[in-house]
């Protein structure tokens, strides 16, 4: 594995991959890809922990039913993750800021709660991304360490020790709403915990 893909370097000013935390070390759980049928059960972690989270939602798989309330309701965000998750960067500028702007009507047309928040799918922008994004005043968010959870079904363990091994303060940590990711979500944030870390949103 190369560390690279773990850990993101941006050079982009406008674009967040951590947090300013004085004084206390802290680190934000983000959570890609949702809502999903894992959804409830994360919550449940998250509330046995008391630790907030920020999740990026494709907006074509939000409906009424979604327990987005519970979400808000428990003091996470809700970020914008696009419509359907195509590449943003195959796109047009017009093409881009018709699906940020989209999948954000849908989200607050359904939550009642202003979408501030937008993490590009596949982590992939451009500058017509970054300029569709500040047109509809969203901040843009990568993230400092990438857990490769996608990747390791059989291997939930493997996701904590990515994060583990590069965890530092202020990182934005990318996950997703996956069933491996809830089975490793326990031990991560009992393990950060234990480092001295506390968990903040964005
Ligand atoms: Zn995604």
């Amino acid at each position: 594995m190369n560390n690279s893909r773990v850990v993101y370097d941006s050079n982009d000013s406008s674009v967040l991959t951590s947090i300013k935390t004085q004084p206390q070390k802290s680190v934000v759980l983000t959570f890609d890809d949702g809502p999903s049928s894992v959804l409830d059960s994360i919550l449940d972690v998250l509330k046995e922990e008391n630790v907030p989270a920020t999740f990026f939602w494709q907006s074509r798989l939000l409906y009424e039913s979604r327990p987005w309330k519970r979400v808000l309701e428990e003091g996470h965000q809700i970020g914008t993750h696009s419509t359907k998750h195509v590449n943003l960067t195959n796109l047009s500028y017009e093409e881009q800021y018709k699906d940020l702007a989209q999948s954000v009507a849908k989200i607050e047309a359904i939550t009642r709660n202003k979408v501030v928040y937008f993490r590009p799918p596949f982590g992939q922008y451009n500058a017509h991304t970054l300029s569709a994004a500040k047109a509809l005043n969203l901040v843009p968010v990568m993230w400092r360490i990438s857990s490769m959870d996608w990747e390791l079904k059989n291997n939930p363990d493997q996701i904590i020790s990515y994060v583990i091994d590069h965890i530092e303060d202020g990182a934005i940590i990318l996950l997703h709403e996956l069933q491996q990711t809830l089975e490793a979500l326990p031990t991560l944030i009992k393990t950060i915990k234990s480092m001295g870390y506390t968990f903040r949103n964005l």
